[in-house]
C-alpha cells in the first residue's frame, strides 16, 4: 500500500468513527454496550485455537501459557466489565459540602469519544484487546493499532474485529512506526498506549498537539528484593514463573533480584532446580517461548555479553540458539554494566546479594520508578518499611505478576513507568469523562453577587468563620 493510500484510510477510518460520537452518547446503551463485549467474547472462545496458532508463529509461546496468559485476562475482564457496568455506569452523587449548600452534584461518566489503541508485541493479544473492553464498556469508538512485531497476532486480531464489530465502533490499522505516526497525527479523544518509555514520550508530544488525554502503560526494569526470612521455596516458584513465562519479555517480570546475602546461596540453589523442574535440565522445553525476533534475541545476548567481558559469571544457563536463550542466571553484577541498567525483557536474571537493606532501598530510589516492586520476607515490618520508603505501580508481596489479574486493583506505572490506570472500573474510568454536574435548586451563593455592600461584606465574613 502507498503512503497516501495508508493515510487516506487511515484518515477515512478516523471521520467515520468520529461521525458516529454524538449519536452513540444518545443510543450506545447499557444493553448495547453488553452487546458488543458479548460478541468479543464469543469471537475469542471460537478462535482459541486460531490465537494459540498465531502467537505460536510469533514467538513459539505454548497453548497453556497462551490460554493463561493472553486468552483468560481478557475473558475474565470481559465477564467483569459485563457484571459490573450498570453501577458503573450510573451517575454518582456528589456529597454536598457547605459551600454548595443548595444544590446537587454528580458525576456523570461519559465515552470520551473515537480512541486510539496501540498496541506492543509482548502480549499481542491480550494487549491488544484487554484495552478495548474497557474503551467499550465506556461507550467509546476505537481504532487499534496491534504490534507489527507480531506480525501472525497483529493479521488474525485485525481479522476477528472486521467479522465481530461495524469499523465504525472498531477498526483495525495494521502497520509499523510510520502508520502509528499517521495515526498520532490526528486528534483522537483518547490516546491508550501500551509500550516503551522511549516511545511513550513521542506518544504524549503527539497528543499534546491536540490535547488527547493519554494513558501511557510503558516498562522499565522491576526490582525483587528477598529477604532473610522469605520461604525460599514459595519464592523461587514464583520468581521462575515471572521472570521465564513469556521467555521474560513481560512488562512486569522481575528483572533482577536482590538475595539478602544470609540465604543467597541456598536460595539460588533452590531457583535452580526449580527452573529445571520447569524447563529442562538444558531448559529447551517446548514451555519456554522463544524471543520475539533476533534482533531483540541479539540485543538481549550483547547485554549478557557486556555483562561478562566486564566479569559477571553465569550461574545457570548462557545458551543461545537462534531466537531461544536458555533461563540464564549470572552474579556479581557492577553498575557498569549495560544489564544493570537497561529494561532486560528477556530470560536473564541477575542475582544481586545485599546485607543492608537501606542500600537496596537507596539503589532502587536512585533510579526511575519501576512498574512493579517485589518483596519476599515473611517480616512485615520490613515489608511496610519498603512499601513506605520506595515508589512504584504496584507492589507484589510474596508473588510476582499476579497484581495483573486481580480486576478491582490499577493496573499502571509511576512517571517512567507510565500514566494512568488499566483494568475493571478503573479501566473503565480511563476511558471516560467524568462530567461534573451541579444543579442549583436554593444556593445562597447569590448573596455574594456584586455590587459588593457593606451588607455582603458583612456575610463574607461570618462565612469565612463557617467555612475557613
Ligand atoms: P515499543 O514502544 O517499541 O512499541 C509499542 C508500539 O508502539 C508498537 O505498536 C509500535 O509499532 C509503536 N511504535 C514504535 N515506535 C514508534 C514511534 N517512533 N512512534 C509511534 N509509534 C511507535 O514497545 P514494544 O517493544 O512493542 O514493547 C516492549 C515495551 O513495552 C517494554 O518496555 C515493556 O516493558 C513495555 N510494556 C509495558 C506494558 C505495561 O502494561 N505497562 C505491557 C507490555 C509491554
Amino acid at each position: 500500500m502507498t503512503d497516501t493510500m495508508q493515510t487516506d484510510n487511515i484518515t477515512t477510518a478516523f471521520e467515520r468513527q468520529a461521525a458516529g460520537v454524538i449519536d452513540r452518547r444518545c443510543s450506545f446503551d447499557l444493553a448495547a454496550r453488553k452487546r458488543s463485549l458479548t460478541r468479543l467474547a464469543d469471537v475469542i472462545r471460537k478462535n482459541e485455537g486460531a490465537i494459540v496458532a498465531a502467537i505460536a508463529q510469533d514467538f513459539g509461546k505454548c497453548a497453556t501459557e497462551t490460554i493463561l496468559t493472553e486468552i483468560l485476562p481478557v475473558l475474565q475482564e470481559i465477564s467483569h466489565a459485563r457484571r459490573h457496568l450498570k453501577r458503573w455506569m450510573r451517575p454518582k452523587h456528589a456529597t454536598p459540602t457547605l459551600a454548595s449548600f443548595g444544590t446537587s452534584g454528580k458525576v456523570r461518566p461519559e465515552a470520551r469519544g473515537v480512541c486510539l489503541i496501540i498496541a506492543p508485541w509482548n502480549y499481542p493479544f491480550n494487549l491488544a484487546f484487554g484495552p478495548l473492553v474497557s474503551c467499550l464498556a465506556a461507550g467509546n469508538a476505537a481504532i487499534i493499532k496491534p504490534s507489527e512485531m507480531a506480525p501472525a497476532t497483529s493479521a488474525l486480531v485485525a481479522s476477528l474485529v472486521a467479522e465481530t464489530f461495524p469499523p465504525e465502533l472498531v477498526t483495525v490499522i495494521e502497520g509499523a512506526v510510520d502508520t502509528s505516526t499517521a495515526l498520532l497525527a490526528l486528534p483522537f479523544d483518547h490516546i491508550f498506549f501500551t509500550g516503551s518509555p522511549a516511545v511513550g514520550k513521542i506518544v504524549m508530544a503527539a497528543a499534546a498537539k491536540s490535547l488527547a488525554s493519554v494513558t501511557l502503560e510503558l516498562g522499565g526494569k522491576s526490582p525483587t528484593i528477598i529477604g532473610p526470612d522469605a520461604n525460599l521455596k514459595r519464592a523461587a516458584d514464583w520468581i521462575a514463573f515471572g521472570k521465564f513465562s513469556n521467555a521474560g519479555q513481560t512488562c512486569i517480570a522481575p528483572d533482577h533480584l536482590f538475595v539478602h546475602a544470609s540465604i543467597k546461596d541456598t536460595f539460588v540453589a533452590i531457583l535452580r532446580d526449580r527452573i529445571a523442574k520447569a524447563y529442562g535440565k538444558s531448559g529447551t522445553s517446548p514451555d519456554l517461548a522463544r524471543v520475539v525476533n533476533s534482533h531483540h534475541a541479539d540485543r538481549i545476548a550483547g547485554l549478557l555479553d557486556d555483562a561478562i567481558q566486564k566479569g559477571a559469571q553465569v550461574t545457570l544457563g548462557g545458551a543461545r540458539d537462534g531466537t531461544y536463550i536458555a533461563p540464564t542466571l549470572i552474579e556479581t553484577v557492577t553498575p557498569q554494566m549495560d544489564i544493570d541498567h537497561e529494561e532486560i525483557f528477556g530470560p536473564v536474571l541477575p542475582i544481586m546479594p545485599f546485607d543492608d537493606l537501606g542500600t537496596v532501598i537507596a539503589q532502587i530510589n536512585a533510579r526511575p520508578k519501576p512498574l512493579s516492586l517485589y518483596i519476599f520476607d515473611k517480616n512485615k515490618s520490613r515489608v511496610d518499611r519498603i512499601i513506605a520508603q520506595t515508589s512504584s505501580g504496584h507492589v507484589g508481596v510474596n508473588l510476582t505478576m499476579l497484581q495483573f489479574s486481580h480486576a478491582n486493583l490499577p493496573f499502571g506505572g509511576v512517571n517512567n513507568s507510565g500514566i494512568g490506570n488499566a483494568h475493571g472500573h478503573y479501566g473503565f474510568r480511563t476511558f471516560s469523562n467524568e462530567r461534573a454536574v451541579l444543579t442549583n435548586y436554593f444556593s445562597p451563593i447569590f448573596l455574594f453577587f456584586p455590587p459588593y455592600t457593606a451588607r455582603v461584606k458583612r456575610i463574607l465574613r461570618l462565612a469565612k468563620r463557617v467555612l475557613g
